[in-house]
C-alpha cells in the first residue's frame, strides 16, 4: 500500500507500523540483482555464490595419517604382548613410500603422507620405542584405521560443498580452493548511492558556522556500505533546496541498484525528500513503531530501490541494520538467515514508554557462569552517536514493553549478527 505524509501523519497511533511487519513488506518488493560475473577465489571474497559448487576430487584425496608415528598392519599388534616389528622406510607428506608393509613390518610416516600400501593403522610415535630399524610397542590392540585420515572424510567428488546465496568467508574460499575449485561464479556488486541532506550540514575540515554541524551519516554510511559485495557512491550533502533535491535523485536514479539518504524524511517546512520521492518515484512513507528510527521512507527511484532514512545518525544506524542490510543481502542473492539473539541478564533498570520498539545500545558481557548481561550504554537520544561506539548489542524491548528493572533477562542481538 502506497500512503502519503499527510495520509499516514493526519492518524498518529494508529499507523505506527511494526518493525516485523515493515521489513516483511519492504523484502516482498525486492528483486535480486541477476547479473553474475565469473571471479578468481581471491576476488570472490565477500561475494554471493551463484551457483551449487560440486567437488571434483575427494577431499583428502587419498588415506593419509594423522600423526607422526609408524604406519602398520593392524593385526600386527594385537596388544596381548609386546609387538616388535622391522622398520622398512619412510612416508613424508608429498613423498610417498613407494613399497609395500607386510607381516611385522612398518613404515616411519609424517602427517599428511600417503599411508603405504598393506598398512591400515598409525601408532603414534610417542607410544614406540625405536631401536636402529626395530620399533616396540607396549599397548593395544591396535584398531584398523587408527590416526588414518581416509579419502574423502572432508568432502566427496561430486558432493555440494557450497550451497547457492552463501557468503564467500575466509573458510569457504579456503573450502574451494581444497577442492580444486579456482574460479566462482558469483551476483555482480551492488551498486548503492547515498546523500546527506541538510542546510545544517558541514563537511568535516572546515571550521563550523553558527547553527552547523558535521555530516557524520555520511561516514557512518560509508562505513555500513564498505563491502566486497558492494559500489558505493557517495553522492554529497545536498541542501534543503526543492531542485537540488531533485537533481540529486535523479543522478541517483541512473547510477544505483539502491539509493539511501539521511535526513529530510520528518514532517519539517524543508524536508523534501519524502515529497520528491513521491513526485518522481513511488513512495511508502512509513511511522515505524520503532525507536529511534521512526520516519522512514521506502520506494522506488527509477530503477532503484529507495531508503529515505531518519536523519539523526542513531536513527540511520538502527534503521540500516534492521531494513537496509536485509535488503542489501535479498538484492545480492544472499540467503535469508535467522537473527542471531540471544538472552542476557540486565545489569541496571531501562527506562522506556509502551508503544514503540526500541534499540536501544547495549555492553554485553560475558558472567562468570558462562551466562551474559547486558549494560546500557547511558544516555539513548537518536542523536547520541557515541553510544553506538561504546556499545556492542542491540537491547531489544518489545514494543509493549513498560521498562525492565535489573536483573530481568532482555533479549539482545551482537552487532556480530550484522557482518
Ligand atoms: P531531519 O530528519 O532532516 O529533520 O534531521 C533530524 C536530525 O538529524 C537533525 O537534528 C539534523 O541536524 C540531524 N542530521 C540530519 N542529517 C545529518 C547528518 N548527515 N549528520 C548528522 N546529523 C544529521
Ligand atoms: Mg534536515
Amino acid at each position: 500500500m502506497t500512503t502519503t505524509p499527510a495520509d499516514c501523519c493526519a492518524d498518529s497511533e494508529q499507523k505506527l507500523l511494526p518493525v516485523e511487519l515493515a521489513r516483511e513488506r519492504i523484502l516482498k518488493t525486492v528483486q535480486t540483482v541477476t547479473a553474475v560475473e565469473q571471479l578468481h577465489l581471491r576476488s570472490a571474497l565477500g561475494r554471493v555464490l551463484v551457483e551449487p559448487l560440486v567437488a571434483n576430487i575427494d577431499v583428502p584425496p587419498f588415506a593419509n595419517s594423522a600423526m607422526d608415528g609408524y604406519a602398520v598392519r593392524s593385526q600386527d599388534c594385537p596388544g596381548a604382548t609386546e609387538t616388535v616389528l622391522e622398520a622398512i622406510g619412510t612416508a613424508f607428506a608429498g613423498r610417498p613410500f613407494k613399497g609395500e608393509v607386510s607381516r611385522h613390518q612398518c613404515v616411519r610416516i609424517m602427517t599428511g603422507a600417503v599411508l603405504p600400501e598393506g598398512a591400515d593403522a598409525v601408532l603414534m610415535q610417542e607410544h614406540v620405542k625405536r631401536d636402529g630399524e626395530r620399533i616396540s610397542f607396549n599397548g593395544g590392540p591396535v584398531k584398523s584405521g587408527q590416526n588414518v585420515r581416509y579419502a574423502g572424510e572432508d568432502s566427496r567428488q561430486g558432493d555440494i560443498v557450497l550451497e547457492p546465496g552463501i557468503k564467500l568467508g575466509a573458510a569457504e574460499i579456503g573450502l574451494l580452493a581444497s577442492v580444486g575449485v579456482s574460479e566462482v561464479r558469483v551476483s555482480r556488486r551492488l551498486r548503492v548511492a547515498f546523500f546527506s541532506t541538510g542546510d545544517e550540514l558541514n563537511a568535516t575540515g572546515t571550521p563550523l558556522a553558527k547553527g552547523q554541524i558535521y555530516d557524520s551519516n555520511r561516514y557512518a554510511l560509508f562505513g555500513l556500505l564498505s563491502k566486497p559485495a558492494i559500489e558505493c557512491y557517495d553522492l554529497g550533502v545536498i541542501p534543503d533546496q526543492r531542485e537540488a533535491v531533485r537533481a540529486a535523485f535523479q543522478q541517483a536514479g541512473d547510477m544505483a541498484d539502491l539509493i539511501l539518504t539521511s535526513g529530510g524524511v520528518s514532517v519539517g517546512e524543508a524536508d523534501y525528500v519524502t515529497e520528491t520521492l513521491g513526485e518522481l518515484g513511488e513512495i511508502n512513507f512509513w511511522r515505524m513503531a520503532m525507536k529511534p528510527g521512526k520516519p522512514l521512507a521506502f520506494g522506488k527511484m527509477g530503477g532503484a530501490v529507495f531508503f529515505g532514512l531518519p536523519g539523526n545518525p542513531v536513527s540511520v544506524m538502527v534503521t540500516f541494520y534492521q531494513f537496509v542490510l536485509p535488503t542489501i543481502r535479498r538484492m545480492s542473492g544472499e540467503k535469508e538467515r535467522e537473527a542471531l539473539l540471544i538472552q542476557a541478564r540486565c545489569s541496571g533498570d531501562l527506562k522506556k514508554a509502551p508503544g514503540r520498539m526500541e534499540f536501544q545500545r547495549g555492553i554485553l558481557n560475558r558472567e562468570s557462569d558462562a551466562g551474559w548481561s547486558v549494560s546500557s550504554t547511558g544516555l539513548q537520544g537518536s542523536h547520541v552517536l557515541s553510544s553506538m561506539s561504546k556499545s556492542n548489542c542491540f537491547i531489544l524491548l518489545p514494543a509493549e514493553s513498560a521498562g525492565v528493572k535489573n536483573g530481568e533477562l532482555v533479549t539482545v542481538q551482537p552487532f556480530l549478527d550484522f557482518d
